[in-house]
């Protein structure tokens, strides 16, 4: 049978780590063996980090020529550790393995997947070490697909290979009802359906890449997170609907780095809010939450939303230009903001989960400043020294210390 499995930096972080992932691989002789890897440890960054002293504003294509060495070292040094340990293995690099992307650089899409040469290296009995995060575009350049693109080039390979499972070695041993060094009651869970994740890592799980995460559905492939220092069962994520489970939340998400701003006194008209979040948008602001509010004594709103932290000090300022240009009242900021979302599939079938959210909310005195919702999701901003408060109540009045 064939196997693909991805391990993490973390997972490649040393010499002897190397030879542990080598030894795991040649206790199963019987499968046929793709590992795909990440940079070792803090690599990619230090690469990074090396770029921005010789240029702030380095050619794309010399970028990835650099960042994406960390690769071809791990994938190179699991090769050797394999051979040394009398196994047969080879490592390809993102061309070699037929990982053809745009030819765009640091964010390529992979286009196509030709497992030609995995195939046949796999015929010839060897474990195949595929370098994580490149490709190669039409020009025989190499690419990257964007920080963090390991996992998604081990889901792309596994359904190049026609494979329903992919399994992700990392350092942590699951995706959890919450982050445990936030609430130590989090309990690790079984499986969680790819839409939840979605959600849980667009607001802070890192645990996998998004894009991954939609892959794999795409392709129907069950990813299998794990820890790569132990051989226990992970979390699996795959499709689930609301009515195999009996569980309202999943798990709770938590992002701190939002920051809120508010426009004042905007006229009740079409097109403004058109305006604004275009003007914010043209220049690559990334919006989250949004409400309107109107005041019916003089007929103006109150537009408030939130960005990440990094993005405030450019979103305020374009939306003090607009307002400016918009004859608006005035613009207000606050970077003390988190937010906190309750996240599972098992809501679109319950009512009341929201209530029950404000409700707890209410009751541990945190104030909720914004609110949004999705079918599989409802988010609340809040002032973030009462973030730790919240997400602890949440947990308990959701019961999820009880979650499997
Ligand atoms: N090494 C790359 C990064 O650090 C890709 C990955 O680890 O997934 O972003
Ligand atoms: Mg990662």
């Amino acid at each position: 049978m064939i196997k693909v499995y991805k391990f993490g930096g973390t997972s490649v972080g040393s010499v002897e780590k190397i030879q542990a992932i080598a030894d795991r691989i040649m206790s199963e002789p019987n499968n046929q063996h793709v590992v795909v890897v990440s940079a070792m440890g803090h690599t990619t960054d230090q690469l990074v980090e090396l770029c921005s002293k010789i240029s702030t504003t380095p050619e794309p294509r010399e970028y990835d020529a650099l960042i994406s060495t960390g690769e071809n070292v791990s994938a190179a040094l699991l090769s050797m550790a394999i051979i040394a340990k009398g196994g047969k293995a080879i490592s390809l690099n993102g061309s070699q393995a037929g990982i053809y992307t745009s030819n765009g650089h640091k964010r390529a899409k992979i286009m196509d997947v030709r497992p030609d040469r995995i195939q046949l290296e796999l015929n010839e009995n060897k474990v195949v070490v595929v370098t994580g995060f490149q490709g190669v575009s039409e020009f025989n350049d190499v690419t990257t697909i964007g920080r963090g693109g390991s996992d998604t080039s081990a889901v792309v390979l596994a359904a190049s290979l026609g494979l329903k499972e992919c399994d992700i070695y990392t350092d942590v041993d699951g995706v959890y009802t919450t982050d445990p060094r936030c609430v130590s009651q989090a309990k690790k869970l079984s499986v969680v359906s790819y839409d939840e994740m979605l959600e849980l890592a667009s607001m802070g799980a890192q645990v996998l890449h998004p894009r991954a995460v939609e892959c794999a559905k795409e392709n129907g492939i069950t990813l299998h997170v794990r820890s790569s220092f132990s051989s226990d069962e992970g979390t699996r994520i795959k499709e689930l609907n609301s009515m195999e489970l009996n569980r309202t939340v999943t798990g709770i998400a938590l992002k701190r780095d939002e920051a809120k701003i508010s426009v004042v006194g905007v006229a009740d008209q079409p097109g403004i809010a058109g305006k604004l979040f275009g003007e914010l948008g043209n220049h690559n602001v990334n919006i989250d939450m949004i409400i309107q509010s109107n005041e019916q004594e003089n007929e103006t709103n109150t537009i408030t939303f939130t960005v990440s932290e990094d993005d405030y000090e450019d979103a305020k300022k374009i939306t003090e230009r607009v307002a400016k240009e918009l004859g608006a009242g005035h613009v207000v900021g606050d970077t003390s903001i988190a937010k906190v979302s309750i996240v599972g599939v098992g809501m679109i079938s319950k009512p009341g989960v929201a209530a029950t959210m404000f409700k707890t909310l209410g009751e541990c005195g945190v104030n909720i400043q914004l609110i949004t919702t999705s079918e599989i999701k409802v988010s609340c901003a809040v002032e973030s020294g009462q973030a730790d408060v919240a997400v602890q109540a949440l947990h308990d009045a959701f019961e999820l210390h009880n979650a499997k």
